[in-house]
């Protein structure tokens, strides 16, 4: 083909492309479905913090939720491991229902704006009322206390999925750091009995199980068990980036097999496997201002958030450019199928995303992304939130 024709010929094929992506992105993205499985913003709710207006730290709130199209948030319930001994007493389980009742107070606050959801019949009714359908998530196993009465006690007052471990193990479960570290010996790996016992008894509660921060025998446990889809709530490619929890290619396919959904965590040491050494190399440069820092009369999470606001001006020139949390997406969808990935963003519980993804409202730019490489609508509907619903249809009673 002459050079001048071949010109026409992209002429007529990108115009057209780059007009939707500059236009009906943005509409296609608020009329669809948006669900996201992962947000940690009730650490700072559950501190007293109002969600209901915009607020200036963090990545969320109920202001900014609507203005980057989210219609679907589970909301994770994640204790810090400090709950589990408190002056000898395990407070994991009082922990994550304060959290619980920190969310049902926001929902109090603002019956207009947003909505508990217990099942894929009032996540449709709220989305249809055009208000935010919050689902809780509780992320770890051990505020269940080792008592499967537990399992159905948090059932009760909402949880509809539970990541079975975080980076620690549980008593019934290993996880994917524990399994992962060569300096301990394991009881077991995977899930004992008693991890069967829970997996078995959330599949007939109606409870997603969700696989991320799970070690890989556990995995393999779960999905030689479940009789329901499962879900990684955020989790990554390890082939892109090799992180301890992210999920090899074997997983993908299995998780696949089981119509389960793999939801992208948007953490950029997730997606960038140059990230983590550019951000050590500027922490041990900055060893003497941090360590100064650690002496502060605070408590540990605002010594953690002083460091990070310290290191944040150094730490926005290596922040990854949004074609690598795509990548992650593009990987999944054409390894195992655009059915089986969605987002899981992790706000609120990342100090560091990919550039044009500052918070939540930036949620748009993915949908640009996808449309950019190529994705038909449909797939697009079903990456930013029919996926989600499948499986959560599948799951709740
Ligand atoms: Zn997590």
């Amino acid at each position: 083909m002459k050079s001048k024709n071949l010109q026409l010929l992209l002429f007529f094929i990108l115009v057209p492309l780059n007009l939707f992506s500059q236009t009906d992105y943005r509409k296609f993205h608020f009329e669809s479905i948006v669900a996201d499985t992962h947000n940690d913003v009730l650490m700072r709710a559950v501190e007293g913090e109002d969600l209901s207006g915009r607020t200036t730290k963090g990545h969320s709130d109920l202001i900014r939720f609507k203005e980057g199209g989210v219609d679907v948030q589970f909301f994770s319930v994640w204790v810090a491991p400090s709950f589990l001994n408190v002056n000898g007493k395990d407070h994991s389980y009082k922990r994550a229902t304060a959290m619980i009742d920190s969310l049902n107070s926001l929902i109090k606050r603002n019956p207009q704006k947003i909505g508990l959801a217990l099942n894929f019949n009032d996540v449709q009714k709220l989305i249809n009322q055009k208000k935010l359908a919050a689902l809780i998530g509780v992320e770890g196993g051990y505020p269940i206390l080792d008592n499967i009465n537990y399992l159905d006690t948090l059932f009760n007052k909402g949880m509809r999925y539970m990541t079975l471990t975080w980076n620690l193990n549980t008593p019934w479960a290993t996880s994917a750091r524990e399994e992962s570290r060569i300096d301990t010996v394991l009881q077991f790996k995977g899930l004992n009995e008693k991890g069967k016992e829970i997996v078995k008894r959330m599949n007939q509660l109606g409870i997603i199980i969700d696989i991320s921060h799970v070690g890989q025998k556990t995995v393999d446990d779960v999905l030689s068990l479940t009789t329901k889809p499962v879900i990684a709530s955020h989790s990554c490619v390890y082939k892109l980036t090799p992180a301890f929890r992210n999920l090899k290619d074997y997983q993908l396919k299995n998780i696949a097999k089981n119509n389960g959904v793999v939801f992208i965590n948007f953490y950029a040491g997730f997606i960038d496997s140059t990230f983590r050494p550019k951000s050590d190399s500027i922490a041990r440069f900055h060893k003497a201002a941090i360590d100064s820092l650690k002496t502060l009369p605070l408590h540990p999470d605002d010594i953690t958030l002083a460091i990070e606001k310290y290191l944040s001006p150094f730490i926005e020139p290596i922040r990854p450019p949004l074609s690598k949390l795509v990548d992650h997406f593009d990987y999944i969808a054409k390894l195992v199928g655009v059915d089986h990935v969605g987002i899981g963003s992790d706000f609120d519980g990342v100090e560091a995303l990919p550039q044009e993804m500052d918070d939540v409202t930036f949620l748009p730019n993915l949908t640009r992304e996808l449309f950019l490489r190529g994705y038909s609508k449909n797939d697009v509907s079903k990456i930013l939130g029919g996926n989600f619903m499948r499986v959560l249809k599948a799951n709740t009673n």
